[in-house]
């Protein structure tokens, strides 16, 4: 950025004013470039994240970020209705305020996940070590209140950056995206959710809902039933995608 700018500056005192937008003008969509590729974990850009599978099965994965919090009883309710498994990313202080709650989804079949400690939303300005901690502090809660080493991370925000990946490499574990989001936590029509997201259906696909929020809860059971109809079998993550959730 520092370069770009006294780049531009000299283009502006040597070369006049026309050069000078279209130095300026460049900047500005590589900034928006790099931007657009760092804010989207799907873009593999800074990081290699695993966000679907290649497959001709029916087979596709649920996951749900943010939790565990009290509404995520009512979604391993209609979970284990539809005798579904998912996987749940989890916030290191929500593990901290939930702890009965985290060991109730591990409990009941489910794979859990590391969401860093706090869920920053600066996430994408935190350097090496800062980052490292936000996600070994969230494995060693898990750790201590669980008893299991989680391998799987999902970042916040889907932000990536060479400091993430650098963090990854440091704790050396796997990155998981998505291929279907529902923005569920934007979107407040639980049909418009749905809308989007059986659109987006398609075999080894990854879709990210959100445990916290309640409206989530309905849409869920009105997907699972379409996914049903659809012959479509929800397979836990780490299956979908032959990893090892834990080590
Ligand atoms: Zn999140």
């Amino acid at each position: 950025m520092v370069v770009f700018l006294l780049l531009a500056g000299l283009v502006l005192v040597f070369l006049g004013l026309t050069e000078f937008l279209y130095v300026f003008i460049f900047g500005l969509f590589y900034v928006i470039f790099i931007l657009t590729l760092s804010t989207n974990v799907r873009f593999n850009y800074f990081v290699k994240s695993l966000s679907s599978v290649k497959t001709s099965e029916k087979k596709i994965a649920i996951t749900f970020d943010d939790g565990p919090s009290e509404n995520t009883l009512e979604i391993l309710k209609i979970l284990e209705k539809y005798q579904v498994q998912a996987a749940f990313f989890c916030i290191g202080k929500q593990i901290e305020t939930h702890p009965e709650i985290f060991r109730k989804i591990i409990a009941s079949g489910h794979l859990v996940g590391n969401h860093t400690y706090s869920h920053t939303r600066k996430m994408g300005t935190l350097n090496t070590k800062t980052t490292t901690r936000e996600i070994t502090r969230c494995n060693e809660v898990a750790e201590k209140l669980a008893g299991i080493k989680m391998n799987l991370f999902r970042p916040p925000f889907g932000i990536v950056s060479p400091h993430t990946r650098d963090a990854l490499k440091a704790t050396g574990m796997l990155s998981v995206g998505w291929s279907i989001r529902s923005f569920d936590a934007v979107i407040p029509s639980e049909e418009a959710v749905l809308h989007r997201v059986r659109k987006k259906i398609k075999p080894g696909g990854i879709i990210l809902f959100h445990d916290t929020i309640s409206r989530s809860n309905n849409t869920l059971e009105q997907l699972l039933l379409f996914l049903q109809e659809k012959d479509y079998q929800i397979t836990r993550l780490d299956k979908l995608l032959k990893i090892n959730a834990y080590t």
